[in-house]
């Protein structure tokens, strides 16, 4: 059974705020926060977590000053929705952001309007995914907001100021406008620093001296990359995130230029698929060279500044991406690899290089900010403050299911994926795919089928294990007040 338990917010996090402080050095005055978050950071490409496809030493290093959470996850695997649900805490259904084409408003408070209320100076750079319209962003004491998708020369809107170019590549200008703000900030009050790098999502566009370099390597597929049961087998789904489809995506952007792809004509079928698979990969890992690379860069400012001393570093992702497992890009499904977070907090005190298998959401974020902050949390946000799990990360009575629900089916969506929801335990999952008159279900064993290749839904010897999950994902649904297409037969 499923064990959740209502964060009791500012009473526990104050408690172990500060058996947190008694293990560092001195006694901390409220720490300053920096949350780096990229775009569609896939863990399979990070070498903290196992990756042999790319090597990020600084990630890694911020790894070994802090706490690597190996199983955090997306409720909603898509952009916006998932950056909603970090800001207020909340799932897709409350907050109403359920697609990339809604805009937020300002129905839900947001954990940044709380820290600026609690004496936190606030500042976002980078990306939001909805604007600057909101009471969250125009909280903030400075925004510099990436605008377009651009790598190069990138246009951007800065508080106060008309859009702009700002001339370099886009992950390097947010680390050093990020640096820059910090700079000026008053020191004698603590700051929330959002770095949300727009790499790598698509157009995954190489700094210049690297083409090169990545033009020569060359990646090994994932086991399930000719995998025919997601793409062409009984199971109804749709998919045009192939390598195909990637391809698709990628020619018709004429401007791009040097940074376009260009398959050869001669190549089709199996050889295509190969050659699209090489030149996603060789430009995604140079988009996370560079980010690896400003992490280290911030790392160096706050030891040289002195500043690492009092100040917390998290690294995540909005959610996780294929890299070519089930020969697929792009994210959406309730499948392991769309859903994998990566998490690294890195806390002044606490012990380094540690791991947690505990697993965590992407709507804890903001309560851990609060409590980190010693702010009390709102009773309506839906997740759990990380505080507990980074004194004890075999903490007793933590989560031991996950709901997701996905939504983005609408017409103009360039990647539709029929909508679906379902449940996570530390061993299976099980996905209901709705959409118009489809209801098709889906069983893994994740301990025996880690690629989720074989649904065992309909196998007598897993009857006994779908009516539980069944029973479960009832109580998941009515425990977040989810009560879209509620009917779930039995
Ligand atoms: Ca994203």
């Amino acid at each position: 059974m499923y064990n959740i338990f209502v964060s009791i917010g500012l009473l526990s996090g104050t408690l172990l705020f500060s058996s947190l402080s008694v293990v560092g050095k001195k006694e901390m005055k409220r720490p300053n926060i920096i949350f780096i978050m990229s775009d569609d950071h896939a863990v399979n490409a990070i070498s903290a977590y196992g990756s042999s496809l790319i090597e990020t030493p600084n990630i890694d290093r911020l790894a070994k000053q802090g706490m690597l959470f190996k199983n955090c996850f997306c409720t909603n695997s898509i952009c916006s929705p998932s950056r909603a649900s970090i800001m207020t805490g909340k799932y897709s259904h409350i907050h109403g952001v359920k697609t990339n084409y809604v805009q937020p408003g300002n129905e839900h408070v947001t954990y940044p309007e709380l820290l600026k209320e609690a004496g936190y100076q606030t500042a976002l750079v980078g990306k939001t995914h909805f604007g600057t319209g909101t009471n969250c962003i125009q909280s903030m004491d400075y925004y510099l907001i990436h605008y377009g998708v651009e790598y190069h020369n990138p246009k951007f809107l800065e508080k106060g100021k008309e859009i702009q170019n700002y001339e370099g590549y886009v992950t390097d200008i947010v680390t050093d406008k990020g640096i820059e703000w910090i700079k000026k900030c008053d020191k004698s009050k603590p700051f929330m620093l959002m770095l949300h790098h727009p790499a790598p999502h698509m157009p995954f566009q190489e700094k210049d001296e690297l083409l090169e370099v990545y033009n020569n390597k060359n990646y090994p597929t994932p086991p399930s990359f000719d995998d025919p049961d997601k793409n062409k087998g009984d199971s109804p789904r749709p998919f045009n995130i192939t390598m195909q489809g990637l391809l698709q995506f990628q020619e018709r952007k004429e401007s791009w230029g040097k940074y376009a792809w260009e398959a050869p004509d001669n190549l089709e079928g199996e050889a295509l698929k190969k050659w699209v698979y090489q030149r996603y990969m060789r430009a995604y890992m140079a988009c996370v060279q560079v980010i690896d690379e400003n992490v280290g860069k911030l790392l160096d400012f706050l030891k040289k500044s002195g500043l690492d001393e009092n100040t917390v570093v998290i690294y995540t992702s909005d959610q996780g991406f294929f890299l070519g497992e089930h020969g697929w890009f792009d994210k959406r499904f309730f499948y392991e690899e769309s859903i994998h977070m990566p998490l690294i907090i890195s806390y002044p005190g606490l012990k380094g290089d540690q791991r947690c298998e505990k697993m965590v959401l992407n709507v804890d974020l903001p309560e851990t900010f609060l409590d980190i902050a010693g702010v009390s949390i709102p009773g309506d946000m839906q997740g759990k403050s990380l505080l507990p799990l980074l004194s004890n990360p075999k903490k007793n009575g933590w989560r031991d299911a996950m709901y997701y629900h996905y939504y983005e089916n609408n017409k103009d969506s360039p990647l539709p994926v029929w909508r679906h929801y379902g449940i996570r335990t530390e061993r299976y999952k099980l996905i209901r795919f709705y959409h118009e008159n489809i209801d098709y279900w889906e069983l893994f064993d994740l301990k025996k089928d880690q690629y989720e290749r074989q649904n065992l839904y309909h196998s007598e010897k897993y009857k006994k294990q779908v009516e539980l999950l069944k029973e479960q994902l009832i109580n998941l649904r009515k425990f977040y007040n989810d009560t879209t297409d509620v009917e779930i037969k039995r």
